[in-house]
């Protein structure tokens, strides 16, 4: 076997992400040895890209918002099926984690007045993002990375050494987590420059590797988004949930085909853009649905004065959650009420008071993208726009307080863990989510380590499998262009398995899936393993199979239509399956797993949360004997 690196950890975090960053911190600040590895450059995390800010309950903006309004408004965004104790810790947690960054030194907009200012986000009741322009992505990862600096300077006063109890492995991939029996001893992983094989060997590992984007066709997501962390979590045997809920961010470009689904931030809509179809016709007032009615406007008049007197007035519904938006553009593509290139016509032109100057300094990056990328003046034209995959609500099933999964030693935040956000995330509820999350999966995998009697070993084989298992591509010859079964697989998952499902589709798609399962299997790459894109490839692959394979199946099973899961043959949502969390696991012979789905019960509401709503809004999507007795007797 090829000489392979070792290294020793109390915790492993995969991934630099928001989620990865602040759990590693986290583990470091319990005064645990941890490693952060990331595939990417360290800074070049998908966190970078958000946009419209972090949501959390400060009441700057307006004073009546508070964690019980933030908490309402993510359960009504998820449509009731969310994992409610995540909501409640989130709602709770969210501006502490805020304060701490802006305490870390993060720079966000402010108020008059001077405190952290809040914009207007889709589904959410009040001005609730912190942002920092339309870059806060970028500010919470150079916060974060600002924090582990100091972390590592005081380890060198400390210790002489930067390193000695954090240190960041980048451009480093992870492509096993090892077991000792059932526990958690490692992780193996590549270096992407020299393809070099390393053993982290750690009795806690947190995944935080992000979203599965790059398994569909049109995406916002970069190329790391390939299912790692999920795909990990499962081949350990972990569990995933509810993964049919895939989030199609309803603006994303849709010209020129170079930039297609590169994302317009929904900010654009919170700071008054509308959305109009080729009639001119600002078509969202004929798309709100019976449960959101009451929160929503139904005249331009009332929309446009809620911008400046919110308290009066009723929100646009350019504002419904995503998964409305999203579909409704979708229909009137089809209705052939369309732009030139497919989309809707998204504009800000003469929308704001301060003109112009105002676009250009609450949009720079819209303003930049669309002049660089489709020569589209936003100041002067409408952009052009269409649903493009964005975000995974499914993920690692896991511990609410702990982000604990199945399996011991193994705890996941961000993106990649499931639960938080239900069928649907509310914008702007990530950021706050990587934050609140990433601090208890860090502190939860260091309790975890400070209880254990003995470590967990490392095996030869398990590494020599790991090893063998990595060189593959490079050991079969006549194999297949991993490019060629990589566009096969995103093109079906477009095709059948995206916006709008079907049951027939569904089930030519997971034909498909099987037959590039075969496929996949016998990818194959030549050359040298230095800085090698087709390799790495060969290798995501596997990943992004098995979330497809999930997706597609738990979308066959969900017999209803909610949130970012919408079937044309079941339009109706149902109080019965809101019941019902759908989970994967892999079993069968581990060289050729295959995904068994199965039903489980969503725990019920606890009693002083499910008092936060009325009980004309609880019957909508509680069933008779869910219902508290007093809602049950109106009847
Ligand atoms: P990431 O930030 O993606 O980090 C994942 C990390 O894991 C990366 O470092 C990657 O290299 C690493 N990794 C992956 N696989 C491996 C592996 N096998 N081995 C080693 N490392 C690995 N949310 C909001 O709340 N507000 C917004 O305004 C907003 N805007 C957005 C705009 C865009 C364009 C996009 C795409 C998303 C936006 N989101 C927003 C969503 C939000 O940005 C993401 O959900 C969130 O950043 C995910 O963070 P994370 O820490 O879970 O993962």
């Amino acid at each position: 076997m090829t000489e392979i690196e070792r290294h020793s950890y109390d915790v492993v975090v995969i991934g630099a992400g928001g989620a990865g960053l602040r759990a590693a911190i986290e583990a470091r600040l319990q005064g645990k040895k941890t490693a952060i590895i990331s595939k990417s450059l360290f800074g070049k995390a998908h966190t970078v890209m958000a946009e419209g800010g972090a949501a959390a309950a400060m009441g700057n903006v307006n004073p009546n918002d508070n964690w019980q309004v933030h908490f309402r408004d993510t359960m009504r965004g998820g449509k009731f099926l969310n994992n409610w104790r995540m909501a409640e810790l989130h709602a709770k947690e969210a501006p502490d984690r805020v304060w701490e960054l802006e305490h870390w030194g993060a720079l966000f907009d402010r108020t008059k007045d001077g405190k952290i200012s809040q914009r207007n986000f889709g589904g959410h009741e009040y001005p609730r993002l912190a942002h920092v322009g339309d870059r806060t992505g970028l500010e919470l990862i150079r916060t974060a990375q600002q924090k582990i600096v100091a972390l590592q300077q005081e380890d060198h006063r400390d210790h002489g050494d930067y390193d000695a109890r954090l240190k960041v492995w980048a451009e480093t991939t992870v492509t096993r987590l090892l077991l000792d029996g059932d526990r958690i001893s490692g992780v193996f992983a590549y270096v992407r420059e020299t393809g070099k094989f390393v053993v982290f060997e750690a009795p806690a590992v947190v995944l935080a590797t992000g979203g599965i984007g790059k398994a569909f066709k049109v995406t916002s997501n970069s190329w790391e988004y390939t299912g790692d962390g999920h795909a990990l979590a499962l081949l350990a045997g972990a569990t995933l949930l509810n993964m049919e809920f895939v989030q199609f961010h309803p603006t994303g470009m849709v010209w020129p085909p170079s930039v297609k689904g590169i994302l317009v931030t929904e900010s654009v809509r919170g700071d008054r853009g509308i959305l109009k179809n080729s009639d001119g016709k600002r078509f969202m007032f004929d798309y709100i649905p019976e449960v959101f009615k009451a929160q929503y406007a139904t005249t331009e008049e009332e929309g446009d004065r809620w911008y400046d007197d919110p308290d009066n007035n009723r929100r646009p519904p350019e504002l419904l959650p995503r998964d409305e938006v999203a579909r409704a553009i979708n229909s009137e593509v089809k209705a052939n009420r369309g732009s030139p290139h497919g989309g809707v016509f998204l504009t800000v032109v003469d929308r704001m008071p301060g003109g112009a100057e105002e676009i250009k300094r609450r949009l720079p990056a819209m303003h930049h993208q669309f002049k660089e990328l489709a020569d589209v003046d936003i100041t002067k034209e409408p952009m052009e726009v269409g649903p493009t995959c964005h975000y995974v609500m499914g993920g690692v099933e896991v511990d609410p307080d702990t982000g604990a999964a199945l399996v011991p030693g193994l705890f996941a935040a961000g993106e990649c863990s499931g639960g938080m956000h239900g069928s649907n995330r509310l914008g702007g509820n990530s950021l706050t989510d990587l934050l609140v999350f990433g601090r208890r999966a860090g502190l939860g995998a260091a309790e975890y380590v400070d209880a254990l009697a003995d470590r967990p070993a490392v095996s030869a084989e398990e590494v020599e499998a790991a090893s063998a298992e990595a060189l593959e591509p490079f050991d079969r010859t006549g194999g297949e262009n991993p490019y060629t079964v990589h566009q096969e697989l995103q093109q079906t998952m477009n095709d059948l398995v995206g916006i709008i499902r079907k049951e027939g589709e569904l089930e030519q798609a997971l034909q498909s899936l099987d037959k590039l399962r075969a496929r996949v299997a016998n990818v194959a790459v030549e050359g040298g393993r230095g800085y090698h894109p087709g390799w790495h490839l060969a290798l995501d692959l596997r990943n992004m199979l098995l979330v497809s394979e999930c997706i597609a199946k738990a979308a066959l099973e969900r017999q209803e239509s909610r949130g970012g899961h919408t079937r044309d043959d079941h339009p109706a949502m149902s109080a019965d399956w809101r019941k019902v969390n759908l989970v994967c696991r892999l079993v069968g012979d581990p060289a050729d797993p295959r995904v068994e789905l199965k039903r489980q019960p969503l725990e019920p509401m606890r009693e002083d949360l499910i008092t936060l709503f009325e009980n004309d809004e609880l019957k909508k999507y509680l069933t008779e004997e869910e219902l508290p007795v007093s809602a049950a007797a109106e009847e």
